[in-house]
């Protein structure tokens, strides 16, 4: 096959009358930290350029406020000043110097800032903020308008290809839209031609102010996924007076940030959405692209195959994989790394304030500190361990140009990664597996399967550099009993190794312990990946939109087992989850009826089940089994002592991953580890 001729439809031209984008693929808006500081730009714009490169057909920044109002955090990102002009040029001219199109997205959080000047359509603080909004004056309105122009034109002179205005996910534009928020009652309330009044006075005017040559894009709430949200008819009335105005290509948004149903963690079904945003497409006569779960081609290419919508938007397959449309046009689908929607280092670093990077690619964001650089000093390197960390330092070092033999005990490469495919809503970890797998190959590593290894070996075969990437192993905890039948670990669960009972008691309220509450609730009589029309049931979602915000009755399946998940710390069990990921796997187990206990003394196991001890009140969990999810130790057997390292022809040991310390551990930490290591020897 011709390469690139399995995604004509992706890969076709969009003309949009005066200028034509090279093909269907949007880089869709994401905060990375780096606009917000005016010394960072150098950063951004290297980050932007590598994305550019990589041939995408339109990107978007992450969000830029028109003015202090709009500020997600304080002091974020804002285009208000000529003198903010020239450190967008620094992103603008990367940009454009590798032949790519970027937008500017001009994003007013209103009532979802966190900082003090926050404003709304009204004085109604959103569950998840820190502040209570003040509501616009019309004299708030009117500037709030001029400062959106202002900035539209500001990006015009920056050299930005357009703008996107941000009117989904629940800030300001949506926040007038829809009467959950919206609870005014002048001429920008009430009736939706009110409501729509802020949006539709912004594109008219933005238009006007930067003439018909500048790309004009909305992102458009079409499933707002919160009471109180709009009707179908709505959002199809708010899109027509929005295109009458001036917009040339609408770009889809689903969900508010307050909305208690996931829209883009990994357990959502690809292109969940998508059937919303080609129903929008019916009703206007501009371009429309689908967004939210798309990060293959296939997908991509089918949604544009169809007719049902001219454009796809995806945001972190872009930050897991810059060279994306590249792979998808030179037929290397296989070498794409996929975006595996963790949000471990991208969506949970923005809430926490920390840069924006990839789980799966550690340069995201890094582009001008973490360079694999060609060596000089060709190395023989020893990798010992092909889980995250092991795979990851492999692949660097040999791209680096060292002879790199990667080992593992088992038969196949991925280490814990493998394991954690078993859980329902991770298959998409399989890809990353895929795409190490590829990668290694390319990278010419020597892979030895089925061995496990011995210092001796490893001092034996006059190696430079060991690397220790051995992982971890369970922790077993000392409670009297613990050799009971009825225990297991959770490797034998995920394994299926065991049968496991329908009454069971979890040992451990960590990841491992949610994942495997997971596994144990999923009813095997259905298919994995959970299909969409029963994903669409269990969370209560109205693909149709007849309903307000789409939202439905749930009608979840009867729990498939009755478990009990327990820890010894005070504190909401899944407190340490992922921030954006935690709340979904909580809902998941409250909803079967999991009963989380916090402050558990284990007293004993027998054939009884497990004896506890909660608040000073003894009771027995008469369970079938008890699944240890106690944590974990590292293993690092093969590190030799420093009296050892010390003996000539000893070759450098490291240590990376749960190898060098379990506790905290995650496959981000693992590899970007392996690959900090990597491209430092
Ligand atoms: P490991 O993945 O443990 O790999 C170590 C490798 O070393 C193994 O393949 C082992 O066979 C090999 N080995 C050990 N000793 C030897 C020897 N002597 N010779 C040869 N080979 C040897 N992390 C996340 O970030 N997000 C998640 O959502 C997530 N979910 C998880 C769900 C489950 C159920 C589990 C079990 C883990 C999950 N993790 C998750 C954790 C993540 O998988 C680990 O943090 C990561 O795999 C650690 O990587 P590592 O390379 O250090 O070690
Ligand atoms: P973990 O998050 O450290 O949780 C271990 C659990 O075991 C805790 O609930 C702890 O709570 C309990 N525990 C610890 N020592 C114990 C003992 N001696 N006896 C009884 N209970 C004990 O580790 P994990 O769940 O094993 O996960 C391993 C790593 O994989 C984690 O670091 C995690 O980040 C990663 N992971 C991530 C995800 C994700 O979605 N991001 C999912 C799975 C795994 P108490 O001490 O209060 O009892
Ligand atoms: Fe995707 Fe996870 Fe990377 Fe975010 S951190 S871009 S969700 S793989």
């Amino acid at each position: 096959m011709t390469p690139g001729t399995a995604h004509p439809h992706l890969l076709q031209p969009l003309d949009l009358g005066f200028t034509t984008l090279k093909n269907r693929v949007i880089m869709g808006s994401m905060h990375t930290g780096l606009e917000d500081r005016f010394y960072n730009y150098p950063k951004l714009a290297a980050y932007f350029r590598e994305r550019a490169k990589g041939g995408v057909g339109l990107i978007v920044t992450g969000g830029i406020s028109p003015n202090r109002q709009g500020w997600l955090l304080p002091f974020g990102g804002t285009l208000n000043s000529i003198f903010d002009v020239r450190n967008h040029r620094q992103v603008t001219d990367a940009v454009h110097e590798e032949g790519g199109k970027i937008l500017m997205q001009i994003l007013h959080s209103g009532r979802y800032g966190y900082q003090p000047f926050v404003v709304s359509a009204s004085a109604k603080k959103s569950p998840i903020s820190l502040f209570k909004p003040k509501a616009l004056s019309e004299r708030g309105i009117q500037a709030t308008i001029r400062a959106y122009v202002r900035c539209a034109e500001l990006a015009r002179k920056a050299g930005y290809d357009g703008v996107e205005i941000m009117g989904s996910e629940g800030y300001l534009l949506n926040q007038f839209l829809c009467a959950r928020t919206n609870q005014r009652t002048d001429r920008w309330g009430g009736s939706i031609e009110n409501r729509m009044r802020l949006p539709v006075e912004i594109v008219r005017q933005v238009r006007a102010k930067v003439g018909p040559n500048f790309i004009l894009m909305y992102r458009h709430s079409v499933l707002d996924l919160v009471e109180g949200g709009n009707s179908w008819d709505e959002v199809v009335a708010v899109a027509q007076a929005l295109e009458k105005v001036g917009v040339t290509l609408f770009n889809t948004g689903i969900g508010w940030h307050e909305a208690r149903i996931p829209t883009i963690v990994t357990s959502v079904p690809r292109a969940a959405f998508a059937s919303v945003a080609a129903r929008l497409r019916q009703a206007v006569s501009v371009p429309v692209a689908a967004s939210n779960r798309i990060n293959m081609p296939d997908e991509a290419e089918a949604l544009i195959a169809s007719g049902g919508v001219d454009m796809v938007s995806m945001a972190r397959p872009f930050l897991a994989d810059p060279q994306w449309v590249n792979k998808v046009a030179s037929g290397r689908v296989d070498e794409i790394n996929t975006c595996i929607g963790c949000n471990q280092a991208c969506l949970d670093h923005t809430f926490a304030n920390q840069r924006a990077s990839c789980l799966v690619n550690p340069r995201a964001g890094f582009e001008t500190e973490l360079v694999y650089r060609q060596t000089t000093q060709k190395k023989r390197v020893a990798v010992v361990g092909a889980g995250p960390a092991g795979m990851s330092a492999a692949a660097v070092a040999a791209e680096c140009g060292h002879a790199v033999t990667l080992f593992d005990s088992s038969e196949s490469l991925g280490g814990q990664f493998k394991v954690a495919m078993q859980v329902p809503g991770k298959e998409e970890f399989v890809q990353t597996l895929r795409y190490f797998t590829r990668r290694l190959e390319q990278a010419g590593v020597k892979i030895r399967l089925k061995q496990r290894v011995t210092r001796a070996q490893l001092t034996a075969k006059s190696f430079d550099e060991v690397i220790l990437a051995t992982g971890i192993v369970p922790r077993r905890p000392s409670i009297p009993g613990v050799d009971h039948a009825k225990v297991v670990t959770y490797l034998d669960v995920l394994q299926r190794k065991v049968t496991i009972g329908k009454r069971v008691a979890i040992i451990g309220a960590g990841g491992i312990g949610f994942d495997v509450g997971e596994f144990l609730l999923h009813d095997p009589a259905v298919a994995l990946p959970v299909p969409l029309a029963h994903w669409c049931q269990e969370w209560g979602v109205d693909l149709q939109a007849q309903s307000n915000g789409g939202l439905v009755p749930a009608a979840p399946a009867q729990p498939y087992r009755q478990l009990f998940l327990l820890q010894r710390k005070a504190g909401k069990p899944g407190a340490g989850l992922g921030k954006t990921s935690g709340w979904v796997h909580r809902a998941v187990l409250q909803r079967n009826g999991v009963e989380m206990l916090s402050e558990v003394e284990y007293t004993r196991i027998d054939d009884a089940g497990l004896h506890i001890r909660v608040n000073g009140v003894d009771r027995v969990l008469e369970v079938d089994h008890i699944v240890l999810c106690a944590g974990q130790e590292p293993l690092a057997e093969l590190m030799p002592d420093a009296a050892a390292q010390a003996l000539p022809g000893t070759p450098t040991f490291h240590r990376i991953g749960g190898a060098a310390l379990a506790s905290e551990l995650d496959a981000k930490r693992a590899i970007r580890e392996g690959a900090v290591l990597a491209a430092s020897l």
